[in-house]
């Protein structure tokens, strides 16, 4: 009986999923029970890796035990043996956690060889210099991830031995050539450890074992977890499996293909291989491969059960399959199968063309489907009209398209991002030691590799413009300059890559508006026939708010009227209102404001023709609409000393004496804390004539509309209410002016007035906040700052990130809805407030209203609409069907 280590065959009887087994193992389990060609091996599971780091990470007794019964039992299946000196076993000793870290943790190959194995692979093979070739590679890796000795020594002996021999290229190498690498290999180990390189394969194994499981807490994988919020729990699986090798000579290969392509979703084979090669070679971009329809011609046999094999694995997962494969001396062996990561048009066109083909339902479809990826497709693209100079082209290895400064490694990739500097990492190929500077950069230029290369996986993975493989970019990573074309380019210059087009070009690039695929469009109305929540969008002008309708918005959740008085041209008609000494002064610079508001409301609720636009009355306060209190003491000093050269000066007077009054003012509205301060309905209820200016230019707006033949349906929303009395009379002054307003102009546009819910006494009072407002919409961004008692500013500023690095917080609140406080109150609010009035409409309008967890949120509590920026409208639409669909 096993409890840690399960053989391919084993972990598939017992049933074992892939949270035991890992992605990899998993597959492996599930491919070896379905027949297909896959090298025996067998699988030491997370549980095991649970307990390894619990026990101060050592194997327990039993863990070995069970690993030499496996290692027999191996044997015995192979017919080959550990350190036989006839027909050795030799294994592979990879990681494979639950959820994909591609390249993340480590790998070793080969295990097994050793001064008497080594001996018995080249007799066995006919090849020698395949034998000591793989023998080095072994030590190399097992040097390298066991014995922490640095990847570049190793690379170093190669250097010389090929300096000695007087060859330029690996592959000119021969047999003694290798063994002499062998040797000095073997030296540097010792030298490294203070003892010799082990010779016994158990030893070797055990060993390699552990070192994977160390590899599940190495810092890029820790990076890694962080970006894609990977538990740290899960743990890593270990697969070790009998060798098959793609570099047994001409008859031999290895690569990975795809059943459909992952960058365009085109339904055919899609991959790479190189003949004579071993392991990760195609992966790590080291030679440029060739495509998957030249293995047709060159092992027709081969490549026909490849084919094969893709069409049932991919009917089996019912999804786009990932597959490694080895041909060992034209014989087809399958190393992994796992679903394909894909970019975001990608996923759309599979998802939908896998329903139109009857493979998947609908619902299953609009589950494929990543939110956060598809927010590439809705930014905008390059101008395809741009007069562009090309500069080179390489592979279209991730789509979109950028423009940055190029920098030429990680780190200073990094430095420079957080200056806030837009980069494109400029790499001859990317490592997994990169992924600090991938992530930093807005888009990744490499020199070689393919389209299955390091840095085309991870860009798709995250959804970031690449171009690969571009071979007239020369790198001189040392004077950090590269050359392309006749050009020479230094660190901070700026280029441009279209990942659609894999062209490089010269300096910035204009970019154009996003359009939406047939397929998206199809997915979207399918989302139509399962979500429940209304999608709005919050948009303060007529341009967002017609884009906003172009993506499906049936609405606008929000209108910010202070934007509106934030356009330059206008900023001194609200100062001089601001400034007025009397109501009758501020009326008539109201009066002015008037007709600017009129249009901006015509605009925006005839862009929404017949749908609701919620307009909210002014909400920051005042003091945002003058200059700040240091820019007026510094002017104020200034003119004072002019004025003692000059007191005769009556112009420099005159502007000291509007300084002085300015000052007075600003200092008057100075706040101790604004957020918390004189702003919301506390402006409307201190200045009505403010509020009664925009609700009159609201009614005058629809009433224009209406005469020309639109259907205009305004809602007059309060900010920042807490206590039913503010709500009771800025309501009473919404109606009262709509009312003169219809009087004055025969209209008849209904009044609608609600509340924004953004703090917690708000939520606490809904059933009396009901009884005066025809809707609630929670202002999720001021609702988090007041329920947690965090400044926005100040918190992302100061502690927020210490808070998510040490997970007091599991996520930032300001971006994922905080059910169990901000969350509870959105409960409270809705089930009291519909208590009260039944028909009562419930919306979000923070930030919140745009993020798939916090729509799930939504969706559960049963809200009418959520609202967000035009971009997020049909990420929004599609998050609120996958909400349906899950609960
Ligand atoms: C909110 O507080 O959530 C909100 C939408 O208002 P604002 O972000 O404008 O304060
Ligand atoms: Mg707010």
């Amino acid at each position: 009986m096993m409890n840690w280590v399960y053989s391919f065959t084993d972990a598939a009887a017992a049933n074992l999923g892939k949270e035991q087994l890992g992605g990899k193992g998993h597959s492996l389990a599930l491919m070896t029970q379905g027949g297909l060609p896959v090298p025996p091996g067998f699988t030491i599971t997370t549980d095991a890796c649970h307990v390894f780091h619990d026990n101060q990470r050592a194997l327990s007794e039993q863990m070995i035990a069970e690993i030499e019964t496996a290692v027999a039992e191996l044997e015995a299946k192979m017919e080959k043996r550990f350190g036989d000196t006839v027909s050795p076993l030799l294994v592979s000793v990879r990681s494979g956690a639950p959820i994909s870290m591609p390249g993340m943790m480590d790998t070793i190959l080969n295990l097994g060889l050793n001064e008497d194995t080594v001996e018995a692979l080249a007799r066995q093979t006919g090849n020698s210099r395949f034998a000591y070739d793989s023998y080095r590679r072994f030590i190399q890796m097992f040097g390298d991830v066991v014995q922490g000795i640095p990847h570049y020594k190793f690379e170093q002996n190669i250097e010389n031995v090929k300096a000695d021999a007087g060859v330029q290229e690996d592959q000119k190498l021969d047999a003694g050539h290798w063994q002499m690498v062998v040797q000095r290999h073997l030296a540097l180990v010792e030298r490294e450890t203070g003892k010799p390189f082990p010779q016994d394969p158990k030893e070797q194994l055990l060993s390699a074992i552990e070192a994977v499981f160390d590899s599940w807490n190495n810092q890029r994988a820790i990076v890694y977890r962080k970006v894609n919020k990977i538990p740290d729990e899960l743990g890593t699986a270990v697969n070790v499996q009998s060798m098959v090798f793609g570099n047994l000579g001409d008859d031999s290969a290895t690569g990975v293909a795809f059943t459909r392509n992952p960058s365009t979703g085109e339904n055919g084979l899609y991959g790479e291989y190189l003949v004579n090669a071993q392991g990760e070679d195609v992966v790590a971009g080291i030679r440029t491969p060739k495509s998957i329809q030249e293995l047709a011609r060159e092992m027709p046999e081969a490549y026909n059960e490849f084919v094969g094999v893709c069409n049932h694995l991919e009917g089996f997962y019912k999804d786009v399959q990932d597959i490694e494969f080895t041909i060992e001396q034209g014989k087809l062996f399958l190393l992994q199968t796992r679903n394909a990561k894909r970019t975001a048009a990608a996923a759309i066109k599979i998802a939908v063309d896998m329903v139109n083909d009857g493979v998947i339902d609908r619902e299953t479809a609009l589950t494929r489907v990543d939110i956060e990826h598809l927010s590439a497709l809705l930014h905008p693209r390059l101008d395809p009209d741009a007069q562009v100079t090309v500069l080179g082209s390489g592979l279209p290895a991730s789509p979109g398209a950028v423009s940055g400064q190029i920098v030429f490694n990680a780190d200073d990739a990094e430095a420079l991002a957080k200056l806030g500097k837009k980069i494109l990492l400029v790499r001859t190929e990317t490592t997994p030691e990169d992924i600090h500077g991938i992530l930093a950069a807005q888009g990744i230029l490499t020199s070689r590799g393919g389209m299955t290369s390091h840095a085309a996986v991870v860009a798709r993975g995250m959804g970031k413009p690449c171009v690969c493989g571009c071979d007239s970019l020369y790198i001189n990573p040392s004077d950090k300059t590269c050359t392309l074309g006749n050009h020479v380019f230094n660190e901070g210059d700026t280029l441009s890559i279209d990942g659609s087009t894999g062209r490089v070009i010269l300096g910035e690039v204009q970019h154009i508006e996003p359009k939406i695929s047939d397929e998206f469009t199809q997915l979207l109305e399918w989302a139509e026939e399962v979500k429940r929540l209304e999608v709005r969008a919050n948009a303060d002008n007529p341009a967002d708010a017609a884009r906003a309708a172009g993506f499906g918005a049936v609405g606008i959740g929000l209108c910010r009227t202070e934007h509106m008085f934030m356009a330059p041209e206008r900023v001194p008609v609200v100062q001089s209102m601001i400034l007025s000494r009397d109501t009758s002064a501020r009326k008539e610079a109201l009066n002015k404001l008037l007709p600017m508001q009129q249009e901006d409301f015509y605009g925006i609720l005839k862009a929404m023709d017949g749908y609701p636009v919620t307009i909210r009355l002014l909400d920051p306060p005042l003091h945002e609409f003058l200059p700040n209190l240091e820019t007026l003491i510094a002017r104020q000093t200034e003119l004072k000393v002019r004025l003692e050269y000059n007191p005769d000066n009556a112009d420099l007077r005159q502007h000291l004496t509007e300084t002085n009054e300015m000052l007075a003012t600003v200092r008057s509205l100075n706040e101790v804390n604004p957020m918390l301060g004189h702003r919301g309905c506390r402006l409307g209820m201190t200045f009505p004539e403010v509020y009664e200016m925009q609700v009159r230019a609201i009614y005058q707006a629809a009433a224009d509309l209406v005469k020309d033949g639109y259907h205009p349906v305004p809602e007059v929303m309060i900010p920042l209410a807490g206590h039913v009395a503010e709500l009771r009379r800025m309501r009473k002054l919404v109606e009262d002016t709509a009312r003169e307003v219809q009087a004055e102009r025969g209209s008849s546009v209904p009044v609608v007035v609600g509340t924004m819910i953004e703090v917690p006494r708000a939520a606490l009072t809904a059933d009396e906040m009901a009884q005066e407002a025809e809707f609630f919409s929670f202002g999720t961004n001021d609702l988090t700052q007041t329920t947690f008692g965090y400044s926005r500013d100040d918190a992302e500023g100061k502690f927020l990130q210490t808070y998510l690095n040490d997970k007091v917080l599991q996520d930032n609140p300001f971006e994922v809805l905080d059910r169990d406080g901000v969350g509870r109150l959105i409960k409270i609010a809705t089930s009291e407030g519909r208590k009260a009035k039944p028909q009562l409409k419930v919306g979000i309008c923070g930030e919140h209203g745009g993020e798939q967890h916090s729509i799930a949120f939504c969706h559960e509590q049963n809200l009418t609409y959520v609202s967000c920026s035009p971009f997020r409208v049909p990420l929004a639409r599609l998050a609120a069907a996958q909400a349906a669909i899950r609960a």
